[in-house]
């Protein structure tokens, strides 16, 4: 099988891989549709994401849908043909934090296409893959497999906004509109958010914010860096702030425009070694809660259904989909904000 392998800064190549043999509790799959994340592009650009280096060839990608080929003997309820959204995340569901129910947080986690570990876990951009059976999510024969592949990142706004605490009724601003911030301003709406504000500093994805993610306003803060002020008012504006651009001056500015009493989720990465400035004596004395939201747990299975159901629409954020055979190409285009919000790549058709 081929695979899209990433040698080091801006060499990818696709290349043959070995399969291998499936153990009992395992499903291989053949991978339709991978979606390229920022975590991907920071691979091919500088060779890692935030600490984690490329120390080995591996395969890219982590946000994919397929079908099942092959069940190791102890599977049931999988078959070959089925559909399935495709989990990047195999916990080791027996460490204090999986058994706590915060398997995003496992110490023993395999997550695809990371180089967090070593040997690093070999990603998604590739025919085929192997699977633990509850990574397997089956989904109905009419499902867009391509839609499908979203379900990881719609996961992750998910959790943000779970990280949140209830949004009923709240107002929330979303700091950064890359394909986490506009998928997690649209989840802040799902959970009942009566004003989403976008925040980016491009106004292609803050388009897409405003027409296709539910999202009351959009404000530019490079063609418009005064604008936040108006939030700032009797001691802030929002309910909620979340942040998705990653970027450290992001961050403080959402302590200004947020309530007291109010809470800060940060899910953008920044980047290796980044100080962001936090004002701990806002923080303190008007009793502000900063806290993190790092990929997804349980919140998969909600984006798998939501997609497959139609109930939230993924399509706005699809720019594109590239052969396998041009992932080089597809990683060069995919950083280009006027144009793009996400590109795919086609990995294998077993029905074709
Ligand atoms: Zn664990």
């Amino acid at each position: 099988m081929l695979a899209a392998v990433c040698h080091g800064k801006q060499d990818v190549r696709v290349e043959p891989r070995e399969e291998r043999p499936l153990a009992a509790d395992e499903v291989r799959v053949a991978v339709a549709f991978g979606g390229i994340c920022g975590s991907d592009m920071h691979y091919y650009h500088r060779g890692g994401v935030g600490d984690f280096l490329i120390r080995e060839p591996m395969t890219l990608g982590h946000e994919i849908s397929g079908y099942v080929i092959e069940t190791g003997q102890g599977v049931t309820g999988l078959k070959p043909g089925m559909k399935a959204a495709l989990d990047p995340s195999r916990p080791c569901l027996t460490c204090r934090y999986c058994r706590e129910g915060r398997a995003n947080l496992c110490t023993n986690m395999l997550f695809l296409g990371s180089a967090a570990r070593f040997p690093h876990v070999q990603g998604g951009s590739a025919q085929t893959l192997v699977l633990r059976h509850d990574q397997v999510i089956p989904v109905p024969e009419k499902t867009d497999l391509l839609r499908l592949s979203v379900a990881e990142p719609l996961s992750v706004g998910l959790h943000t906004v779970n990280r949140a605490g209830t949004l009923n009724g709240k107002r929330v601003i979303v700091s950064g509109s890359g394909p986490i911030g506009l998928l997690t301003a649209r989840c802040a709406r799902f959970a009942g958010a009566v004003e989403v504000v976008s925040t980016d500093i491009a106004d292609a994805p803050l388009a897409v914010a405003g027409e296709q993610m539910g999202v009351s306003r959009t404000i530019n803060v490079a063609t418009n860096p005064g604008a936040l002020a108006e939030f700032e008012a009797d001691g802030g504006y929002f309910d909620v702030a979340l942040e998705a651009s990653g970027a450290p001056s992001a961050l403080g500015s959402m302590f200004k425009v947020i309530r007291r009493g109010g809470r800060i989720v940060q899910v953008g990465m920044m980047p290796a070694g980044a100080a962001a400035p936090v004002p701990v004596n806002f923080l303190q004395s008007r009793e502000i809660d900063l806290v993190g939201a790092f990929r997804a747990h349980d919140e998969f299975h909600l984006a798998t259904e939501l997609i497959v159901s139609g109930q939230i629409d993924v399509s706005a954020i699809l720019s594109g989909t590239y052969p396998l055979s041009q992932a080089a190409t597809a990683f060069e285009l995919a950083g280009n904000r006027s144009k793009v919000v996400k590109l795919h790549l086609a990995m294998s058709n077993p029905s074709a």
